[in-house]
């Protein structure tokens, strides 16, 4: 039996992000993580990239404040997070370019540096054919980092701070006493006055060990490399918004990718090699010469993203559930948010409130109303709840 302020649950970038930012905050921090290690669910299968080219502000904001941290990282806190700004270029289609242009017009007024660009500017960086589209934005500041080397940082830095960190400790029980969670793994129980559910794609299944509801879902996605490509490899991450195709160089190939496949919303990292042919069918008509591309199965692979009803993440407290709160089910987005998320979680415990940005729009309460009431009004007992 041990106590702390606060467990949280799962060592993915989230978990770790909200155990630093609750340790720096003084708070006694103990991590109970079912894997070997950390980055051992979604985290360590991620394409590892970040974007702040969102059309609404709650997720600009998550991410441009994502991107900002891992671009101030080795400056504040002395560890190289693996920050590249190799850009994000999304190619627009006619139908959509007066939105998308309103979403640039957004993303500029919140400090992100991106610009329209031509069709032929865009296809300077990466040779398309131009049919149905209106024309491009391109952010520099977007790109990748290194989910690993985040959280592993994260993890380090709580640990300086007195968090401790346990792998192997799946969370097997749950259980509300007084005013008190206690979380029981195989060989320990750990009490606590909060609970931070950072499961990911099982924070489903974890929430009902308290007989709470969270509706997050597994679904798979895939990333297809291709063999070396040097001459290619300078792709930069590239969505065909007409299709949803997206495509990037890294380390001498390319990484692509398409929607994800309709099968039971379970983990599963194995990959489906025929789902190649989805993915080139989305992308030929744009990029013709992916035809010739030589593909490598050994490099590509698979994992699940964590989903939610909406694909917004559900952040904040638990209504009707003192202590418990929600870090969770970032929709494929959870990389690039991690960073904010444990900052706004940090506030949320020891503030009482986030307040960095409203996250209203992320509370889980935007989801549910009680069997028989009208839509909007949420209230205890989130096991009844009705999404
Ligand atoms: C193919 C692919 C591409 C992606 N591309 C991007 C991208 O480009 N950019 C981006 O931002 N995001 C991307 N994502 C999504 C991103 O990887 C996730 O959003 C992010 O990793 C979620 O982090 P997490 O910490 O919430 O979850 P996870 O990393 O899954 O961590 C949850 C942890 O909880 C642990 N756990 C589960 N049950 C228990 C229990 N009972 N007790 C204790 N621990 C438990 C798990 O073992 C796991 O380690 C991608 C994902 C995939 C699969």
């Amino acid at each position: 039996m041990s106590t702390a302020d606060v467990v949280v649950l799962g060592a993915g970038i989230v978990g770790a992000s909200c155990a630093y930012h609750l340790a720096a905050r003084g708070r006694r921090v103990v991590v109970l993580e079912r894997r070997d290690g950390p980055a051992q669910g979604s985290t360590g299968r991620s394409n590892a990239c970040v974007r702040a080219q969102w059309t609404d502000p709650t997720n600009i904001a998550l991410s441009w404040g994502g991107i900002q941290a891992y671009r101030d990282f080795e400056a504040r806190h002395g560890v190289d997070v693996g920050y590249r700004p190799f850009g994000y270029l999304l190619l627009v289609p006619e139908h959509r370019w007066d939105d998308h242009l309103r979403a640039m017009e957004l993303q500029r007024s919140m400090g992100v540096p991106v610009s329209a660009v031509t069709v032929a500017e865009a296809g300077e960086r990466i040779p398309l054919t131009p049919t149905g589209l209106a024309g491009a934005t391109w952010c520099p500041a977007d790109g990748g980092v290194d989910p690993h080397l985040a959280t592993t940082a994260y993890l380090g830095m709580a640990r300086q701070h007195g968090a401790r960190v346990l792998a192997r400790s799946p969370a097997v029980t749950i259980e509300h006493r007084g005013d008190r969670w206690a979380v029981r793994t195989p060989d320990a129980v750990v009490e606590a006055t909060a609970v931070v559910n950072a499961t990911g794609g099982w924070a489903g299944e974890v929430a009902g060990l308290a007989g709470l509801t969270v509706p997050v879902h597994h679904s798979r996605r895939m990333i297809f490399a291709s063999a070396p490509v040097p001459d290619r490899s300078r792709v930069p991450m590239t969505i065909d918004l007409t299709t949803g195709f997206f495509i990037r160089g890294e380390n001498g190939r390319l990484l692509m990718g398409y929607g994800g496949s309709h099968e039971p919303p379970v983990y599963n990292d194995s990959l489906d090699w025929d789902w190649l042919e989805r993915v080139m069918l989305a992308g030929i008509d744009r990029f013709p010469w992916l035809g010739d591309l030589p593909m490598d199965r050994a490099a590509s692979w698979a994992g699940t993203y964590e989903v939610t009803p909406d694909h917004l993440p559900f952040v904040g407290a638990m209504p009707g559930a003192e202590g418990w709160f929600n870090a969770c089910g970032f929709s494929g987005h959870g990389v690039m948010q991690a960073p904010m998320a444990g900052l706004l979680v940090a506030e949320e415990v020891v503030d009482g409130r986030a307040h960095t940005i409203d996250i209203d729009t992320l509370r889980i309460e935007r989801l549910c109303q009680l069997p028989g009431q009208p839509p909007g009004q949420p209230r205890a007992g989130a096991a009844e709840l009705v999404f």
